[in-house]
């Protein structure tokens, strides 16, 4: 038999994308399994976006991530949702089925599967969200269509959060609310699992953390936070302190992260190994 010299390419598309670090775990992961599989970090602007998704189906690449500022924009180019991607309205992930491409946002259930692997079950649980941008809303989503009884979501722009509670509360079978983000906001004390979807905290604000009144959280919570630069933030570190168990935004990279590798290779993904190699680069700063 001839050899093959060809690799089997994947990727991610954005700008900015330079500062992107999953490249260097789903490569250890191929490494790992002895894949010929490329993972290319690439830069493309919002004008050539449909360009570079002609390039994805030319080049036969197995998939794609999207990242800022293309979540959204590449609906148009695809030729199927998943039915979270569908409610979401955003896409982070994209599988070559024999050249159909099929969106999906896998960013909502990476977190999911954290708090599975943490024995944490969603179903039934009353939770709060502070934020309504893209990682919070698939986090809502995922949370609601797992049989969360109830989100309430706290965010400063009103509009943003208005429109989140709407979209679960007609577009899933979850109740949702919108509350908002008044100084050092109290944390709703039936809450069972407290989220941080924003960006408050992330290197290099690591000084930074949500505006809450802290004395509000209590040893019933489980907090969890998006962030994973730093590793574990002074927002969960705070959480801690009030004797809340905590769940780092780690895992929920490396989740999202071993589940396009399932969904590009077939393979299942090598979890240990991506996680040691993203907990090293982190180190490394
Ligand atoms: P977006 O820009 O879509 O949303 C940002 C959200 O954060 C908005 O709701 C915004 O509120 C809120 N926000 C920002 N700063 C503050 C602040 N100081 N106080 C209160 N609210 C604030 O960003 P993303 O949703 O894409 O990303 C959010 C975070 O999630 C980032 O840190 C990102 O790194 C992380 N992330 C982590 C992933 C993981 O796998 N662990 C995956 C994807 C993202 P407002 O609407 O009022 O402006």
């Amino acid at each position: 038999m001839s050899k093959n010299y060809r690799a089997e390419l994947v990727g991610v598309i954005g700008d900015p994308v330079d500062g992107n670090p999953t490249g260097v775990m789903e490569e250890a992961g191929f490494a790992a399994l002895g894949l010929n599989f490329r993972y290319l970090t690439i830069k493309v602007l919002p004008q050539d976006l449909e360009d570079a998704i002609r390039g994805v189906r030319a080049f036969h690449m197995r998939g794609i991530n999207l990242t800022m500022p293309h979540k959204v924009q590449v609906i148009p180019y695809l030729d199927e949702l998943t039915e979270a991607a569908g409610i979401i309205g955003a896409v982070n992930t994209v599988i070559n089925q024999d050249g159909k491409l099929i969106g999906e946002n896998t960013d909502g259930k990476g977190f999911m599967i954290a708090l599975e692997n943490e024995g944490i079950p969603v179903k039934g649980t009353h939770i709060t969200m502070l934020g309504a941008g893209g990682a919070a809303k698939a986090i809502a989503v995922e949370c609601a269509l797992a049989g969360a009884s109830e989100i309430k979501i706290i965010n400063r722009d009103k509009t943003r959060g208005v429109a989140l509670a709407e979209l679960i509360t007609s577009r899933t079978g979850c109740t949702a609310e919108y509350i908002p983000w008044t100084e050092k906001k109290t944390v709703p004390a039936d809450t069972n699992i407290l989220i941080n979807g924003t960006s408050a905290g992330l290197f290099p604000d690591i000084d930074m953390c949500p505006d809450l009144d802290y004395a509000t959280i209590h040893e019933g919570m489980t907090v969890c936070d998006v962030v994973f630069n730093p590793v574990d933030p002074l927002f969960l570190q705070k959480s801690r302190a009030n004797g809340a168990r905590t769940v780092n935004g780690i895992g929920m990279l490396v989740n999202q992260g071993a589940m396009n590798f399932r969904l590009w290779t077939g393979r299942e993904a090598p979890v240990d190994v991506m996680y040691k190699t993203l907990e090293a680069e982190f180190s490394e700063e």
